[in-house]
């Protein structure tokens, strides 16, 4: 069994759809994959936008309209026939979706976030389900709420792997063995049947959860690049690509912000040994980069950025020293707002850490924590991570950058700085 993955621009448009069928059909008769799929192109950040404007009370009929056009400009690209089933199954996810946002209440965001964002997977499954099938590629469409089961920590479920492996492996391969399945990726449910959702680009990790749990050969996420990169061709020149890279080196760079994989997508699969191949959609016969338990001495750099960051400071309100006492109240207070720490530096009477831009949340820190510290932070900022740096590309990397925070150990070179003109470009 394999697994293979196509992320949203891989069904940006008519022709990508078509390019998918022209990879699926390239295989192997024996050869049924089961495909995630993530929504096409930004239907996500569409689909926030409209969650937000109800949310807030505000007319969102347009960014709706927009979205249903998008799709639809691309279905009737696709099935000329205009009685095709296809459009009946759409007019049935647009009414779920309007549903939804009529019933949406200024309370509970992040679950009513699930209910919502989680549609842009379920069209796009659908729709490249009936296109295959229209071309003779025969598939199964599967719901994958009922395979993959969450607890209810809306916008990033955890896993119940016991159930969702059980169900996996006891359901899917005689599915696999008449046909290939077509899935949708980035959502889940819980033991209630409520949509959850597992963090924004969840796609990768959902093929890996299908990969592990039924111990697949090996999964395929295709992408618009040619394999893994030592950095982000979009803002970086003269990028390199990596042959193949051992599990433990994929799983850091994708913790440091690597936005080529998903950084929860390798360790299920490092844990049954399945190599994942990051590949090309568009030249599907290059070899793309294998990440699988290899060794390898010292590999090249890799430059990692991550955008729209905030530093924050706490400082004791009486210049006391800090303590581990106020440390554990910073922690306590960072996960209960689900603020994550990318980087983090303690002195005397301040304690400075980086975390992902998140004004609503911030601002919960910041009451939650306002008896006890005087909070400062500076935004927005970018964190850069070398990997396996050496001392021409720290240079290069620093240069002209006012740093705000910076950290290194053997391998790893971390600064904070505020934007610059060159980045990105
Ligand atoms: N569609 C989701 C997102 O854009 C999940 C994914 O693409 O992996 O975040
Ligand atoms: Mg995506």
């Amino acid at each position: 069994m394999t697994v293979f993955k196509f992320g949203g621009a891989s069904v940006k448009d008519a022709a990508a759809f078509r390019n998918i069928f022209h990879i699926l059909s390239g295989l192997d008769s024996s050869e049924k994959p089961l495909v995630v799929v993530s929504a096409m192109g930004k239907t996500t950040n569409a689909l926030e936008k409209v969650f937000k404007e109800a949310y807030r009370n505000q007319d969102y009929s347009g960014t709706l309209q927009e979205i249903k056009d998008y799709h639809g400009g691309i279905v009737k690209e696709l099935f000329p026939e205009e009685d095709h089933p296809v459009y009946a199954a759409l007019q049935q996810q647009y009414s779920d979706l309007e549903r939804l946002l009529k019933e949406v209440v200024s309370q509970d965001f992040d679950r009513q976030y699930d209910q919502i964002i989680s549609r842009g997977e379920l069209l796009s499954s659908q729709i490249l389900h009936y296109y295959l099938c229209s071309q003779g590629y025969h598939n199964h469409w599967l719901d994958c709420r009922d395979y993959l089961r969450t607890d209810d920590t809306w916008r990033e479920g955890r896993i119940d792997w016991a159930w969702t492996e059980q169900q996996i492996s006891q359901h899917i391969p005689s599915i696999l063995q008449e046909k290939p399945i077509i899935t949708q990726g980035f959502i889940g449910a819980t033991a209630q049947g409520e949509t959850t959702t597992l963090g924004r680009e969840g796609s990768d990790y959902s093929a890996a959860i299908f990969a592990y749990c039924l111990q697949a050969q090996s999964l395929t996420i295709w992408k618009d690049v040619p394999g893994l990169l030592n950095a982000d061709p979009k803002l970086f020149q003269d990028t390199i690509r990596y042959e193949e890279i051992a599990y433990q080196e994929a799983i850091e760079m994708a913790y440091y912000g690597a936005s080529v994989i998903h950084p929860k997508t390798v360790q299920p699969l490092a844990k049954k040994c399945i190599p994942l191949y990051v590949k090309s959609f568009l030249h599907p016969q290059e070899p793309g980069t294998v990440i699988w338990n290899c060794q390898h001495d010292r590999i090249a750099p890799s430059f990692i950025l991550k955008q729209n960051q905030s530093l924050l400071s706490f400082h004791t309100k009486d210049f006391g020293f800090i303590s581990e006492q106020h440390l554990s109240s910073i922690f306590q207070a960072l996960s209960q707002h689900r603020l994550k720490i990318n980087m983090m530096q303690n002195s005397a009477i301040s304690f400075s850490t980086c975390v992902d831009t998140d004004d609503d949340r911030l601002e919960a820190l910041k009451t939650h924590l306002a008896d006890e510290f005087v909070i400062l932070y500076n935004q927005p900022l970018h964190l850069f991570t070398i990997k396996n740096y050496d001392q021409p590309s720290l240079e290069k990397l620093t240069n002209g950058k006012e740093i705000l925070l910076e950290q290194r150990s053997r391998n790893t070179f971390q600064f904070v700085c505020r934007p610059t003109e060159d980045f990105p470009h």
